[in-house]
């Protein structure tokens, strides 16, 4: 299966592919993640990442599209993934067709998490991410059961730095003019399916596994 979850920052992407992935033996790949580790690892696409990130711009098509050509060639990317955070541009969603289509292969769902703006705010600033798996527990509406510590695999939690009201701000724009446009373009596909993002992250995940049938 080849799903792609699409929405605003902090829609609740990564938290709900996490517990996808725990039931279909698939991988989440997300493009955030592999930025961060980039950037951890210091390599010359994380240099090169930082700024457009710290600023809450996307980072160039060109290099993004590179970064997820190797991921998919992959062993484990062969029976599945679930794309988080990618594509996230129309020159995105294209390069992806072309990935797919040397290997006849196709995307079967694009999953798009709808939440209104007021309440994404709130997420992303309270949201703090594990360092090792890339979790994300928040400090009010999921909180992690010991202080500071991941529940999943007990790594280290920490504030983004780009997870601050104004940044948010930024990046819901560029949501807007170059993200949102993705979804009108595998719309006449059939098979876009929207997904209320809002309520308990287990109820979210019951209508997010209705929409899979
Ligand atoms: P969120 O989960 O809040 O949506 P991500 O972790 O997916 O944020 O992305 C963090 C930052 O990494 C983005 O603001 C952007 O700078 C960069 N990024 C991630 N994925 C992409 C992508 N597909 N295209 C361009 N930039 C990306
Ligand atoms: P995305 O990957 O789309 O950027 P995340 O999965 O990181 O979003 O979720 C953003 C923040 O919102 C996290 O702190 C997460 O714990 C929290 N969150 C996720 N789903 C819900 C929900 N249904 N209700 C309240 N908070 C949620």
């Amino acid at each position: 299966m080849r799903l792609i979850f699409f929405g605003p920052p902090g829609a609740g992407k990564g938290t709900q592919a996490k517990r996808l992935i725990a039931e279909l033996d698939i991988p989440q790949i997300s493009t955030g993640d592999i930025l961060r580790q980039h950037r951890r690892a210091g390599t010359p696409l994380g240099v090169e990442a930082q700024g457009y990130m710290d600023n809450g711009k996307l980072v160039p098509d060109d290099l993004i599209i590179a970064m997820v050509g190797e991921r998919l060639a992959e062993d484990d990317a062969g029976v599945g993934y679930i794309l988080d955070g990618f594509p996230r541009t129309v020159p995105q969603a294209v390069a992806l067709d072309g990935l797919l289509k040397q290997r006849g292969q196709s995307i079967d769902r694009v999953l798009v998490l709808r939440v209104p703006d007021t309440n994404i705010i709130a997420r992303v600033v309270g949201r703090r991410v594990c360092k090792s798996c890339g979790n994300a527990h928040h400090v009010e509406f999921n909180p992690p059961k010991v202080d500071g510590v991941c529940d999943l695999d007990g790594g280290e939690l920490y504030q983004r730095a780009d997870d601050t009201e104004a940044k948010v701000r930024v990046r819901l724009d560029e949501y807007t003019h170059n993200t949102a446009p993705v979804a009108a373009y595998y719309e006449q596909r059939g098979i876009v399916r929207e997904i209320a993002g809002v309520g308990l992250i287990d109820d979210v995940f019951g209508r997010l596994k209705g929409a899979l049938g």
